[in-house]
């Protein structure tokens, strides 16, 4: 029943930053450059750092699967680098689709219980959109859902995949969605789901969002069904701003891909994974194989999830200033990368954002 699952409900997620500065003055931070346009978008941001003299110091790792005891296990040392560090900024990892390795990025969200997928959708200033002014930020619950990675096969041609939620994450998510929107100045959550279908599973989720909101009476709580929420967002997503919308693992996947679309693409979505003990900020994309090599990527959703990173870390001035300088490089127009556009190379764009430091 209802009850029984409220007395598994968890404490407040802290999911705050616990890394100290070293002796020389600087922050260090795992940098987990990864696969494809990976190694590129990286450099974009490390010199960026550089010029604007943020205090990290990055600690580079290699997160290539090893052979362990007959499985494909990530090595111990990156590992090790980022329990150490508490947060780190990681480029995207390929994934071999329907064989092969388990995902990196499913293990990396696992070993650390990085339980909230969080991922602002904003417009960016002069940059041409059917829509100018989408302000919304999704909050994903990242370690469940579909995305559990339960499947068999029950006998020939039949297979069957578990869609897993429990009370405790959907609980811990949710709570994290309103702390965000209290910190973020947002006045409204809204839980996503299909619960008309899924009665038992995503009408859990809806519960534990519902007990939840009445510890935040100062923020509005409402309820909506995904397909609706799609169909409206493309139609207008101007009544989607200024709210954070919560929705259990797969759904949080789509819908943020679709809200990306209307800010400008793939290029521009920056996210957080949070957890309590460690944080992996990362863009939305995935390594572009068809441009890695060339020098045409644009690191910029890279670089808007190292951003979130320093806000997690507290060293908002610097944040500030690189933000502004990358948007306005954008804005300006004339130093962008072919997917917004343009004609400039990913070096040209980053010395573009370096002049405006
Ligand atoms: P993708 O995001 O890599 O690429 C989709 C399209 O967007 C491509 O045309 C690509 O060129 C373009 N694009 C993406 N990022 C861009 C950027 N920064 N600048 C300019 N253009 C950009 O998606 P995909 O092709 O479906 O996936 C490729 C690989 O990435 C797969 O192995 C997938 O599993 C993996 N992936 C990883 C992550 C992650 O690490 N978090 C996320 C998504 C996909």
């Amino acid at each position: 029943t209802q009850q029984s699952w409220r007395t598994f409900a968890s404490a407040a997620p802290t999911a705050a930053f616990a890394g100290k500065k070293g002796a020389n003055g600087k922050y260090t931070v795992t940098l987990i450059p990864g696969d494809g346009i990976g190694p590129e978008i990286s450099q974009s941001v490390k010199d960026i750092y550089t010029a604007a003299g943020v205090p990290i110091e990055w600690e580079e790792v290699d997160v290539t699967p090893i052979l362990k005891a007959g499985k494909t296990v990530i090595p111990d040392n990156a590992i090790a680098s980022v329990k150490k560090n508490t947060v780190a900024l990681k480029g995207p990892l390929a994934t071999p689709i329907g064989k092969g390795h388990v995902s990196l990025n499913l293990t990396l969200r696992r070993t650390f219980n990085l339980f909230a997928n969080v991922r602002p959708c904003v417009s960016i200033q002069g940059f041409k959109t059917p829509y100018d002014d989408v302000n919304t930020v999704l909050i994903r619950e990242n370690t469940e859902g579909e995305y559990s990675g339960i499947e068999h096969e029950i006998v020939d041609g039949v297979v069957q995949s578990i869609k897993l939620i429990t009370w405790d994450a959907s609980e811990r998510v949710a709570r994290y969605a309103f702390h965000y929107a209290q910190s973020s100045g947002r006045n409204r959550v809204t839980a996503v789901h299909k619960a008309n279908i899924m009665k038992m599973s995503d009408g859990m989720f809806l519960s534990a969002c519902r007990q939840v909101s009445k510890d935040f009476p100062g923020i509005s709580y409402d309820e909506d069904l995904l397909d609706r929420v799609c169909l409206q967002v493309v139609q207008n997503p101007r009544p989607y701003s200024d709210r954070v919308m919560v929705m259990p693992n797969l759904y949080g996947d789509i819908l943020s891909d679709m809200c990306a679309g209307l800010i400008g693409g793939l290029g521009l979505t920056p996210s957080g994974n949070i957890g309590r003990d460690a944080s992996i900020f990362e863009a939305v994309h995935g390594s572009a194989p068809d441009i890695a090599g060339k020098g045409l990527a644009n690191p910029t959703a890279l670089l808007l999830s190292s951003l979130m990173m320093l806000r997690h870390m507290n060293l908002n001035e610097y944040a500030a200033n690189i933000e502004k300088a990358a948007l306005s490089t954008i804005a300006e127009g004339k130093t962008i990368t072919g997917d917004l556009g343009g004609k400039s190379s990913t070096k040209e764009y980053t010395t573009a954002i370096i002049e405006k430091l």
